[in-house]
């Protein structure tokens, strides 16, 4: 039997090479869909099919179709600062979400209807307790959560009117790294890879956003989950979509949550960093960051009720994977701009 083969936008950035990595360890086959707008095309991992474009380009998406027999998408491509979406919502909801319309479009048009969504944590906007189920309330604080929530309410549509299969993974905080993969954003916003370029010299310090919340040092709770235990969860996502299942547009019914089911501070991130790197990080306390919720906690139950199970819970060892890749990277990390200076290649290459 032919090896599955599932689109992988967003497969050339962080969190896409390693699903790719991970698709394929499981016997699929990844093609990859990435403008490189922050992807980096030596990022997708050999054997995976690379395509050069963007999910809202029609032409493309529908070539890409025509040429490949995928099975289901796993969406990833998408903007993903907070911050920034605060400044720029229209960027945020045209890439988020108008333009993903037309990837669904052209998934119809081709009798493809099994969707896997990187969706986030900040669709729950500032939980009332944590852990957070899915069902909590859905009240993002800032237009990246709701480019992302809106996305989830047009696959809900489908799945009621038109019969897919969706599964919207709802991210905590994706950390560490793989042998090959690891995270370098340009420009880098993320806490984890900041407190480990602070660690190496190459910011002054790391700023702390806020110390005056409500939480037991006065900074941010968030739930750090190591990025191939996230790729593995899209694993069992998968699965579930084979599984017949009611056509219903409740989004809880499609959501998962993706976290450790622990909560760290900033400052706990910072000391425990320490700790790997065997040095004082200096820091800067800073204001708080617009659209920053006080703490995220994920309950994990559902997936974890699914055959799902975190390997690496541990804050220190999801620190240190991410150390050692930034240690192995030859030019330092600052060097190189997403693409990578490589051409794009055309449908199929
Ligand atoms: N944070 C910080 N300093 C930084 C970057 C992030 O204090 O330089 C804080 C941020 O305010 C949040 C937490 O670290 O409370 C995690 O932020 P990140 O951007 O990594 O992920 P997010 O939770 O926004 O998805």
């Amino acid at each position: 039997m032919a090896a599955r083969t599932i689109l992988v936008t967003g497969g050339a950035g962080y969190i896409g090479a390693v699903m790719c990595e991970a698709l394929r360890e499981h016997g699929m086959q990844a093609v990859v869909l990435d403008n490189l707008s922050h992807g980096y095309r030596d990022a997708v991992p050999p054997g995976a099919v690379f395509v050069g474009g963007d999910v809202g380009d029609a032409a493309v998406v529908r070539e890409l179709f025509a040429r490949h027999a995928i099975d289901a998408v796993i969406h990833m491509a998408a903007y993903i600062e907070v911050g920034e979406s605060m400044l720029a919502p229209r960027k945020y909801f045209d890439n988020n979400f108008a333009r993903p319309l037309v990837l669904l479009e052209a998934m119809e048009g081709a009798g493809v209807r099994k969707f896997v969504l990187s969706s986030t944590a900040a669709v729950y906007g500032a939980p009332e307790r944590v852990p957070i189920p899915e069902d909590a309330a859905l009240r993002p604080l800032n237009p990246y959560g709701w480019s992302k929530l809106m996305l989830e309410q047009a696959l809900a549509w489908h799945a009621a009117a038109r019969g897919w299969r969706y599964a919207a993974l709802r991210y905590f905080n994706a950390a560490g790294a793989t042998e090959r993969c690891g995270e370098r954003h340009q420009p880098e916003t993320h806490l984890i890879p900041l407190v480990l370029e602070a660690a190496a010299g190459e910011r002054e310090a790391i700023a702390i956003f806020g110390s005056d919340y409500d939480t037991a040092d006065g900074t941010c709770i968030r739930d750090y989950i190591h990025v191939r235990d996230l790729a593995e969860a899209h694993i069992v996502a998968l699965r579930q979509l084979d599984e017949p299942a009611s056509a219903t547009a409740d989004l809880a019914a499609h959501a998962w949550n993706i976290g450790n089911g622990q909560g760290f501070s900033v400052r706990e991130v910072i000391a425990a960093a320490e700790k790997v790197c065997g040095r004082k990080i200096p820091t800067q306390l800073h204001p708080r960051r617009p659209g920053d919720p006080p703490a995220l906690v994920a309950s994990a139950a559902k997936l974890q009720a699914a055959g799902w199970r975190p390997r690496h819970t541990n804050l220190e060892e999801i620190i240190a994977s991410a150390w050692h890749w930034k240690l192995r990277q030859p030019q330092g990390l600052a060097a190189g701009k997403p693409g990578s200076g490589k051409a794009l290649s055309s449908p199929g290459a």
